[in-house]
């Protein structure tokens, strides 16, 4: 006889620890299953400053680790390092298939967030590690007084070019248009930081070196006219990408591979619920997957008692 928990949460980051509070307070019996270490992608974020109750900031590990820590204390089980290969329904009951076995439950919360996005070029797969990054948090100290490229204008460029622009010699921040979609407090301390150089309208093409990156390819979007400037370091901020292929049949996705769900985080299976950045939302961030954990734990809850599981 296989493993029974009542719930599985995919995923450790903020919404599933939130559900995984709300479901111990709510005398259920949940189990997290998380890849690597609970804490998501907030971990990679060098200072949150807008989780309200933190005017000075925090940053995303210290904050994540309170997360963590908040869940312990209500006794939520968490298995770390168990990636899920697959889930499907078996009667009532849904089978997961992760590493290290089949665990049997009677709702689940798929909180597993996204993948970073690639840009697709010649030598970024050939340099990662070696000067192509994803995470400034984890490897800006490999740079310092290095010039570094930061690839993209939304929020997460733009924060981590300022969190670079601490340890970097020169940050260029390399833009496909003219303008950026980051928040505007941001756009505004960037635009001052001395040490951040905005490139607009260039698409990089190639990552450029022979044992490690040595410089980055860039076309002009409007002339298509090419050229190559010299960095140690190309840190990649081009989007999300949700993986929901251990769903299956199971969920409904829109044409970039996000769960819909109701607004109860209900998705098309009765007892699969999805929060946080893997689901189809306007805004991600860590406030409102906190949001989404906790009316995913709620309705589970319901979803529970309801069908007697
Ligand atoms: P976004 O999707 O918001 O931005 C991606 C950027 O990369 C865009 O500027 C886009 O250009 C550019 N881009 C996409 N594909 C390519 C490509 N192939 N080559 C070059 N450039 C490309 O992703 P983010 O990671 O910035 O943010 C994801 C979500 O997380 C957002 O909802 C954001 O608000 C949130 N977030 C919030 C934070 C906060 O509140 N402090 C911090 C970090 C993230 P274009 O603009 O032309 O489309």
């Amino acid at each position: 006889m296989s493993e029974f928990h009542q719930a599985i949460i995919i995923g450790g980051g903020p919404a599933g620890l939130t559900a995984g509070l709300y479901l111990m307070r709510a005398g259920i019996r949940p189990l997290l299953l998380e890849r690597s270490m609970p804490g998501g992608a907030p971990l990679n974020t060098w200072r949150v400053e807008n989780y309200p109750g933190f005017p000075e900031g925090i940053s995303g590990r210290e904050l994540m680790d309170r997360f963590s820590g908040h869940a312990a204390a209500f006794g939520l089980p968490v298995r770390e390092f168990t990636a899920v290969e697959n889930v499907s329904l078996e009667g009532r009951e849904f089978n997961v298939a992760a590493s290290g076995g089949h665990i049997r439950s009677a709702g689940v919360i798929v909180a597993s967030g996204t993948e970073p996005s690639k840009m697709g070029i010649p030598g970024e797969d050939t340099f990662i590690g070696r000067g192509i990054s994803y995470c400034a948090t984890c490897d800006g100290m490999f740079f310092k007084d290095l010039d570094v490229a930061v690839i993209g204008g939304g929020d997460s460029a733009i924060e981590e070019a300022l969190s670079l622009a601490n340890i970097a010699g020169k940050v260029y921040v390399i833009h496909r248009r003219e303008s950026l979609r980051a928040q505007k407090i941001l756009q505004e301390r960037a635009f001052g930081n001395p040490k951040i150089e905005f490139i607009w309208n260039k698409k990089p093409v190639e990552v450029s070196g022979k044992n490690q990156v040595e410089g980055i390819v860039l076309e002009d979007t409007k002339t298509k006219e090419r050229g190559e400037i010299p960095v140690s370091g190309v840190f990649v901020y081009v989007g999300y990408r949700p993986d929901t292929g251990f769903l299956g049949p199971l969920v409904d996705c829109d044409e970039a591979g996000f769960i819909i769900t109701d607004e109860e985080m209900a998705t098309k299976t009765p007892g699969l619920y999805a929060a946080g950045d893997i689901r189809k939302k306007t805004l991600r961030q860590i406030s409102t997957a906190v949001g989404d954990g906790a009316l995913a734990a709620v309705n589970l809850e319901r979803y529970i008692i309801a069908s007697g599981l």
